[in-house]
């Protein structure tokens, strides 16, 4: 079924801006129709009139305008082209824009249930199958119903008999085409929803070469892309039978249509109802008519398709993130206090899922630097995503700022809190970009002198080419300890109010560790900062203490204090070695 509501809205709201072209190709689709349906005239009538013993010289005239009549048609044939792809590009491109912004705009847990490859496909697959749909799709199914009306209207002009029986021919054979095509649909469905699997497939296959090669899980992987495979091939062989199916049904119901002209047309003329001339013309246009016939249901066949991508374009989106959007309040300079009241947080939705936090509360006044500790996935990082609000807890509210600042937007929270994670996602590009995060009105004074600031400078012009050092993606070539020195350098030039640092828990070489040591010290400055901490000397540096246990606070207070309490949780966590304990 085509929803044409959905059709319409995407239709007319994406092709506004280029309502002046649009109404051009369909006045140029006109034009050529027109053209094509003068043209047998001309030899039609330069038929019967040269049979009749015409002079060369009234001939001529004819000859010349079907030259340009036929040349006129192509260069106008072109510029349709062109126009409709100008439009059709153009149109989907803000579209592309406009998903790709919403996609940007959705919360972590979209995120993680969506593969990369996924979503490539997604955006990019579906709206170029939508490409054709708004250039020329609408005009071409109307252009060619309208030549197909002209052509049988005119074999009607020329003689009823012929007009009624192409008329009740046509009508048959599309009739049958649409049900023979309803029959394929499927297939080609189902070769899709391979392919989009099949991508995802690739692109988490490609992401994790270095893990699938280290496990020895190559075979594994290959026998799984072998079965996909496997599961594909039949299905596009179908598909193509499919579509040859069409094919061979389409050529001989043409055979058939020039069958039926040729023994009517041979009749007529021996009974003398037509000329040759007229022959020729019912001829010419039964020829004609099978082009807008095709044509009609492949874009028919297109439309269809194009349902599909709308459906799913509509789908992506009506994703609404779960990060709830509030008034707009700007957050202060400076360090910014935060507030986790009874937040209760599960990664899914779904009632059931494992509850990560369960009714945490604390407060962070702005300044203070706290440590956060616990086990191995009792919830760090947890933390951690909901203070940036990549996630938004199910129960409980996490506040930063004060009290006439907690209604800030996700997108503006984001500028003020910064988060360093265990593992800094670097990009193919200069170690300055990397810095800057491509922002180019940054400037290189700035870099450096945040460089100065943090200590870090004489590392940088360490590397081959100083600021130009080019990185891979990825881990870009770095160790962690490497890898978190660049972020903090990057956050430093934000300028953020939170910092939340989630450390590297693997072990660092003594000269990067003592980098890090010095660069947090400037980072940390006049900012209030969580750091979930696996090192003694990272815990050392924090005012208070959160330590988490299943999702609970399980201790929490001054650093200072709790060390002094030889009953506090943390005093024995220091006793019996911090890092092994966390490790
Ligand atoms: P670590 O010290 O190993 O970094 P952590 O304290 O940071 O651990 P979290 O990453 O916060 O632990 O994970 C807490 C719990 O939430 C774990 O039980 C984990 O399985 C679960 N969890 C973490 N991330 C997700 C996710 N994206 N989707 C679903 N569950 C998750
Ligand atoms: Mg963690």
């Amino acid at each position: 079924m085509i929803p044409v509501r959905a059709y319409l809205r995407l239709f007319t709201g994406y092709l506004r801006p280029y309502r002046a072209q649009a109404w051009l190709l369909a006045l140029l689709l006109l034009v050529t129709i027109g053209l094509q349906l003068i043209n047998p005239q001309l030899i039609a009538q330069f038929i019967d009139r040269a049979l009749e013993g015409a002079s060369v010289s009234s001939l001529v005239p004819i000859a010349v305008a079907f030259m340009v009549i036929a040349v006129c048609h192509q260069l106008i044939a072109v510029w349709a082209t062109y126009l409709a792809e100008k439009i059709g590009w153009s149109a989907t491109n803000q579209l592309r824009l406009d998903l790709t912004e919403h996609v940007l705009s959705l919360d972590m847990s979209f995120h993680k249930g969506t593969s990369p490859g996924e979503l490539i496909e997604r955006i990019d697959g579906d709206v170029t199958a939508l490409s054709n749909f708004f250039s020329s799709m609408m005009i071409k199914v109307l252009g060619n119903a309208a030549l197909l009306t002209g052509i049988i209207a005119l074999l009607w002009v020329e003689s009823w008999i012929v007009g009624l029986s192409i008329t009740v021919f046509t009508v048959a054979a599309m009739l049958g085409m649409f049900r023979l095509h309803g029959v394929t649909v499927p297939w080609h469905k189902a070769i899709r929803a391979t392919s989009a699997e099949m991508y995802g497939f690739i692109g988490e296959q490609i992401d994790g070469t270095e893990d699938i090669e280290a496990n020895g899980a190559t075979g594994y992987m290959i026998r799984r892309f072998d079965a996909i495979q496997r599961r594909w091939l039949p299905q596009v062989v179908r598909g193509w039978t499919g579509w040859a199916l069409m094919w061979i049904t389409s050529m001989t119901l043409y055979f058939f249509s020039l069958v039926i002209v040729y023994v009517l047309g041979s009749w007529l003329l021996g009974v003398g109802t037509l000329t040759v001339g007229s022959v020729y013309l019912v001829f010419q246009y039964v020829q004609m008519a099978h082009r807008p016939i095709e044509q009609i249901r492949e874009e028919l066949i297109d439309l269809q398709k194009a349902g599909a991508s709308i459906a799913r374009v509509e789908e992506l989106f009506a994703r609404e993130t779960k990060l709830v959007q509030r008034a707009d309040a700007t957050l202060p300079e400076g360090p910014l206090g935060v507030d986790f009241h009874d937040v209760t947080f599960r990664y899914d939705d779904e009632a059931g899922d494992e509850i990560v936090l369960d009714d945490v509360s604390f407060t962070i006044a702005p300044g203070r630097v706290v440590g956060l500790l616990g086990r191995t996935g009792s919830g760090k990082s947890t933390v951690a995503r909901l203070v940036t609000r990549l996630h938004e807890p199910q129960h409980g509210e996490v506040r930063v700022g004060e009290e006439a600042t907690w209604d800030v937007n996700p997108a503006d929270l984001r500028h003020r809190v910064a988060m360093v994670t265990q593992d800094v996602q670097l990009f193919r590009a200069t170690v300055r970009d990397n810095l800057t995060f491509f922002d180019p009105t940054i400037s290189d004074a700035e870099v450096l002198d945040a460089l100065d600031r943090l200590e870090l400078r004489e590392w940088i012009e360490s590397l081959p080419d100083g600021l130009d050092t080019h990185l891979d993606s990825g881990s870009g070539g770095l160790s962690a300890g490497q890898a978190q020195l660049l972020a903090f350098t990057r956050v430093f030039l934000r300028n953020p109010g939170v910092i939340v640092l989630d450390e590297a828990s693997s072990r660092l070489d003594p000269a990067t560790e003592t980098l890090l040591e010095r660069a947090v010290d400037h980072l940390l400055e006049d900012r209030t900062a969580i750091i979930i901490a696996h090192r003694l000397a990272t815990v050392a540096r924090a005012d208070d203490i959160v330590i988490l246990e299943d999702g609970s606070v399980l201790e929490a207070g001054a650093r200072q204090q709790l060390a002094d309490d030889p009953d506090s949780v943390f005093a024995r966590l220091l006793a019996t070695g911090l890092e092994e304990a966390l490790a």
